[in-house]
C-alpha cells in the first residue's frame, strides 16, 4: 500500500515529467515559426514550392496599390528561419516567368513589405541574378543616365527617366548575412535604383515630367 509521502513524490515526480514534455513543446512550437516574416506571409510563402511564382501586385488594382505605395521593413537574420531562402527563392521564380521577364523586382510587388530585391547583374559576366537584402544606396554620383524604364507592376508602361545617378554606392546584406558595400555603373545602377525605390513605396512613373 502506498504511503501518503511515496504517493506525495509520485505525484511531484509526474508533475515534473509533465511540465517537462510541455516545456518542450513549447520551445518547439516558437522555433517553427522563428521567422522575420509574419504568420500570413509564412502562409504565402509555403503555399507553393521554389519554383512556383507569387502574384504580382499591380498599380491598376486599388488594393494592390495602397500596399505598392507603402514603406518596407529591415529583414532580421534569424537562425533557423527556413522562410528566407523560400521567399528569395520564389521571388526569383516570379522575376525570371516567361510571363514577365523582368530584369528586377523587390519584395513588395509580391506584397510582402521587406527589404528584399532582385537584380540582374548586366555589369557580370553572363548577367546573374542576385538577391539583395536590406539594400541601401550610401552615395549617388552627380552624373545622370537617361533609361527606358519598365515595370512589373505597372504593365504596357515604358518611359525614360532622366534622374538616375549613373553611379551609385550601395551596402546590403547576402542572403547569407554577409554585409557587404560595392560601387554598382551604368544600366544596372538604374536597375538598383528602381528597386530600392519600391522598398520606399516609389514608382518610376513618380520620376516622370507631367505624370499624374
Ligand atoms: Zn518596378
Amino acid at each position: 500500500m502506498m504511503t501518503s509521502i511515496t504517493r506525495f513524490f509520485l505525484f511531484i515526480a509526474v508533475l515534473a515529467w509533465c511540465s517537462s514534455c510541455f516545456s518542450t513543446k513549447k520551445i518547439t512550437n516558437r522555433a517553427s515559426i522563428h521567422s522575420t516574416f509574419t504568420t500570413d506571409q509564412i502562409k504565402m510563402i509555403s503555399a507553393g514550392d521554389s519554383s512556383d511564382i507569387l502574384r504580382v501586385f499591380k498599380i491598376s488594382s486599388y488594393q494592390d496599390s495602397i500596399l505598392l505605395r507603402q514603406k518596407s521593413e529591415p529583414i532580421e537574420f534569424l537562425d533557423g528561419d527556413i522562410y528566407l531562402r523560400a521567399f528569395a527563392q520564389r521571388l526569383y521564380a516570379t522575376v525570371r516567368d516567361s510571363a514577365s521577364m523582368g530584369v528586377g523586382i523587390a519584395a513588395p510587388q509580391v506584397g510582402v513589405l521587406k527589404n528584399m530585391i532582385w537584380v540582374q547583374r548586366f555589369d557580370k559576366d553572363e548577367f546573374p541574378f542576385e538577391c539583395y537584402i536590406n539594400p541601401v544606396i550610401v552615395s549617388y554620383g552627380e552624373e545622370k543616365i537617361p533609361c527606358p524604364e519598365g515595370c512589373l507592376s505597372i504593365p504596357d508602361k515604358q518611359a525614360m527617366t532622366t534622374i538616375r545617378s549613373k553611379q551609385i554606392e550601395i551596402e546590403y546584406d547576402t542572403l547569407d548575412g554577409v554585409h557587404k558595400k560595392e560601387t554598382v555603373e551604368g544600366f544596372t545602377s538604374v536597375i538598383f535604383q528602381h528597386e530600392i525605390d519600391h522598398l520606399h513605396g516609389i514608382l518610376f512613373i513618380d520620376h516622370l515630367e507631367n505624370e499624374q
